[in-house]
């Protein structure tokens, strides 16, 4: 066995020219705690392995490795070429330029957040986003706060504590990421009363409960992520809305995905949108900031002040507040829609709205640059719950690696990772979800890797 004594000092190593380079980059306080790692490993590798001391450059290449991997940051940009637009397991949806620039901006000083500068007093986070969601919407006013599931939880808590809701059990549904509306209902504490079945509700099982028993709130949840088909049949929101609204029962719909415009528009199925919400007399009406609104992650409540006083005031609402930089990412993304410059700004709509053409010609392009592969016609989609089973025409780079696992993983570990898809053995690239700017180095990561042997 080595000589234990013969492991260099920790005064030694830092007194080594390389070690001072680090202790410049990352900070005496961290190399020191890396070195007193790496020094405590030799250790025990010489008391129970028997392995040979180290020499003192070995060891300053493994503290510095250490360092690397401490300081490299876990959260890192990748290249969706998987063809599902809004990927919640990949951050939903990229930000529109003017927002990214908005949210630099406010992040890199002070604001005028919670400070009126006409009086000089306190003024309200609420302003912010207040009259651009009435001008866009229609609705009296809108309450932003960190994401969709908070503002359900808030309207639930603010409105309904201790107190009936009712939803139709056609709508008892889970979201994903354990979302699901009798837990929130639950936790909210209010008190959930089911009508209908599981494929059918009628606007008479509305009527029936809102007379047999006191209601606080009728929830009425957008499927979002699936589909009723064969016999199946809900009545109208405007309907629900009517027949509530003569028991003076307000409706609270959660819209979920939240679209301005609208689907149908663009080749898609009609996903129901926040007019057709507000202009259907929903009292309230919740949707995420980051879905088919295109931006920074965010629940939106728009609807009647009445109702959204008691909101405001909950104690749930200083502690899902959304901050600042939310609120200037999704204040600028809501002014693309007001100036109707959507799918020429906001990145998620110029994917929905992308022409066939186009995608074929960089598909094209992508292959003719690597000299591999086949551009196939295939299909993309929404995702981030909204339009299931709604596909668009898409054109596909296909590779066909021996061993497309190990393909995968190899795009998944480049620098940025690349996210594609494997169907019937073969990799697919859609170039519908790669954002322009990341093409040229999605085609040097793909040269790099396609070399390899074993590919
Ligand atoms: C996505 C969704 C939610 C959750 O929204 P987050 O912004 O992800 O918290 C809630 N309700 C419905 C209907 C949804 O589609």
């Amino acid at each position: 066995m080595p000589d234990l004594s013969q492991i260099p000092s920790m005064d030694h190593l830092l007194q080594d020219p390389k070690v001072q380079q680090l202790v410049l980059t990352y900070g005496r306080p961290l190399c020191v705690q890396a070195l007193r790692g790496t020094l405590e490993n030799i250790r025990q590798k010489i008391i129970h392995q028997d392995s040979p001391l180290p020499s003192d450059s070995e060891m300053i290449n493994s503290v510095q490795s250490q360092l690397e991997t401490w300081l490299s940051p876990t959260l890192t940009p990748v290249i969706n070429a998987s063809g599902v637009i809004l990927h919640t397991n990949l951050g939903r949806a990229p930000l529109s330029s003017a927002t990214r620039s908005e949210i630099v901006e406010i992040a890199a000083g002070y604001t005028n957040l919670e400070f009126n500068l006409e009086t000089g007093k306190r003024g309200k986070r609420s302003i912010h986003a207040d009259r651009l969601l009435s001008q866009l919407t229609g609705a009296e006013t809108g309450f932003v706060v960190n994401n969709n599931a908070g503002a359900i939880l808030l309207v639930l808590s603010a409105l309904a504590e201790t107190k009936n809701v009712l939803v139709s059990r056609t709508q008892l549904v889970e979201i994903g990421g354990g979302f699901r509306i009798p837990d929130v209902m639950r936790q909210s504490n209010a008190n959930l009363v089911e009508i209908g079945t599981t494929n059918r509700v009628h606007l008479y099982d509305f009527e029936n409960m809102l007379a047999e028993k006191p209601i606080a709130l009728v929830l009425i949840a957008h499927h979002s992520n699936f589909k009723l088909i064969g016999f199946h049949s809900e009545p109208t929101l405007a309907e629900i809305v009517a027949v509530s609204h003569r028991y003076d029962v307000p409706v609270v719909h959660d819209l979920g995905s939240g679209a301005f415009l609208d689907s149908a528009d663009y080749g898609l199925a009609h996903e129901p949108t926040i007019q057709e919400s507000v202009g259907a007399g929903c009292d309230l009406v919740c949707f995420s900031g980051d879905k088919l609104l295109g931006g920074p992650q965010a629940g939106i409540i728009i609807g009647k002040e009445g109702l959204m006083k008691p909101i405001r005031k909950h104690p749930l609402a200083r502690a899902l507040r959304a901050g600042k930089l939310t609120l200037a990412g999704i204040t600028t993304t809501l002014t693309h829609y007001l100036k109707d410059e959507v799918t020429a700004t906001i990145p998620i709509w110029q994917m929905i709205a992308k022409p066939i053409e186009s995608i074929r010609s960089t598909a094209d392009s992508w292959r003719e640059y690597l000299g591999a592969g086949e551009v196939i016609p295939g299909h993309s989609t929404v995702g981030g719950g909204s339009l299931p089973t709604e596909e668009m025409p898409t054109f596909l780079l296909a590779l066909h690696p021996s061993k497309p696992d190990e393909l995968m993983q190899a795009l998944r570990q480049s620098q940025p990772p690349i996210i594609a898809r494997i169907e019937d053995n073969r990799v697919l690239l859609d170039p519908r979800t790669v954002l322009p700017e990341q093409e040229a180095v999605l085609l040097r990561k793909l040269v790099s890797i396609l070399e390899k042997p074993k590919m």
